[in-house]
This record gives structure tokens, sequence and C-alpha cells, in this order.
């Protein structure tokens, strides 16, 4: 099914798919990187966790009507996806404050966010994806207004959902980072991942860090605790 490398990340690689223009492969990796690529290590297994776990997300969403570039896991490692062309954003919703914005602002950590807060950043590695405005959002991208209010609302609704499911397994949803991207009819759709990479999880009984903050911060074994997360996930079904 898969057949050229089209792009590698620093999570995943993207193949083209043979006889069809319109789907892609993503091939997770072990590859853990945080600080803008500074800090790098290698974890066996990860990669297997991390697809797992987004094939799950993105299934849960799907019933709930979010629409995303997500077709199906065709094995441990790798999900069938549509294309997409991302809108270089990262739209972060946050529940309670913790990493960046605690930096940032000043604002005491564990700080409830009632609504929700979002935050744009620019999908840039070379500028370290800075944190930008709406007005940002329209010069430095191709997404208009109304683009950018489907997006908001679109991730504020994965939020809603997504604080439910994890709840289910006893994880706070703290924060996480979603992508949208264009498919092929122009319609704006949830793309990239959604995993212990790009969430934080706190456990609601322990206050323990379940997510890749554990690697940022030398917590502990990160395969142990993705490997946790996807035992509830698979022992809630
Ligand atoms: P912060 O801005 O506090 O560093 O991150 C907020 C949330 O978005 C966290 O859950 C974090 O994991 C996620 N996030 C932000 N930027 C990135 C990124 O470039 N890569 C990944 N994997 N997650 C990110």
């Amino acid at each position: 099914m898969k057949d050229k490398l089209l792009y590698e990340g620093k999570a995943k690689q993207v193949f083209t798919v043979a006889d069809n223009p319109n789907l892609l492969v993503l091939s997770y990796k072990n590859d853990a990187t945080a600080f803008n690529g500074e800090k790098k290590a290698e974890f066996q297994g990860k990669g297997r966790f991390n697809n797992l776990i987004s094939a799950k997300v993105f299934e849960y969403l799907q019933q709930k009507g979010i629409n995303s570039h997500f077709k199906e896991a065709i094995n441990e490692t790798e999900q069938l996806v549509e294309k997409t062309t991302i809108i270089p954003l990262e739209v972060v919703i946050r529940n309670v404050a913790a990493g960046s914005i605690v930096r940032r602002t000043g604002i005491t950590e564990k700080t409830i966010f009632n609504p929700p807060l979002v935050e744009l950043f620019y999908k840039k590695d070379e500028l370290g994806d800075p944190l930008i405005n709406d007005d940002h959002v329209l010069l430095l991208t191709d997404a208009t207004e109304a683009d950018l209010t489907k997006i908001k609302k679109m991730a504020l609704q994965v939020n809603e959902q997504l604080q439910a499911f994890f709840k289910e397994i006893n994880l706070q949803l703290v924060d996480f980072k979603l992508e949208f991207g264009r498919n092929a009819s122009s319609e704006i759709v949830l793309s990239d991942e959604v995993s212990p990479d790009t969430c934080r999880l706190w456990d609601i009984g322990t206050g323990e860090k379940m997510d890749k903050d554990v690697f940022r911060e030398d917590l502990g074994d990160l395969v142990t605790v993705y490997d946790n997360i996807l035992s509830r996930l698979e022992a809630k079904q």
C-alpha cells in the first residue's frame, strides 16, 4: 500500500499511497524530541503506542461528528489518512495552566481556565513556533477569518469530547495541540496526531504526569507510561 517517502518529521514519516493520490500513510517513529528538537531520544515501542492511542482518539472523535483525516490503523505503527494540506498553525487548548503559559505569563501552575483558553502558534521550526494572534494568522497563512472561526470552534468541540474520553480512563486533559488541514474538497479537517506526545494528561487520582512531560522533565520511563494509557483505553471497551 505504502509507496514513496514524502516527508519525514520529528515523530512520523509520511508516505504516498500507490494508486491513490488522496491518501497518505503516517508511520509513527520511536523518536522523541523536546524543546524544538534540542533534546532527543529513541524509545522502543513509542511509535506503536502513539499510533494505536491516536487511532483510538480519532475513531472516538469521528463517532462524535468531528471531521478528520483519519481512515484506519493499518498495522501497529502505521495509519491510513486522507491527504490534507496542513495549515501551518498549532492550535493549543488549555483547561489547566501548565507548560509554556506558566513561563510566558507567570500564571500559577494548575490554575483552571473556564472557559478553556485557545492559543495559536505559527508552525515554523526555524522560528521555534512563536505565539501569534488572529491577525497574524490572516497574514501568515491562507486561512480566512471564517476558517479561523471554524478551526477554533472545532478545537473547542474536540476539547469537550476529549475531556470526557480521558476522564473515563481516569486522566485529566490539561492541554493539547491540534493541527488542521484542507482535504481534496477544500474542507478543513482535523489532521496530524492526538497522543500523549501532543497532550498533557494527569492521573486524576495521583496527579502523576502521563505524557511527554515524563521525557521533557526526566520523570521516569516514557514507554511504561504510554503503555499504561493504551491498556486503560483497551480496558474501557
Ligand atoms: P506548551 O505550549 O505548554 O509547551 O504546550 C501546550 C500543549 O501543546 C502540550 O500538551 C504540548 O504537548 C502540546 N504541544 C505544543 N507544541 C507542540 C509541538 O510542537 N509538538 C508536540 N508534540 N506537542 C506540542
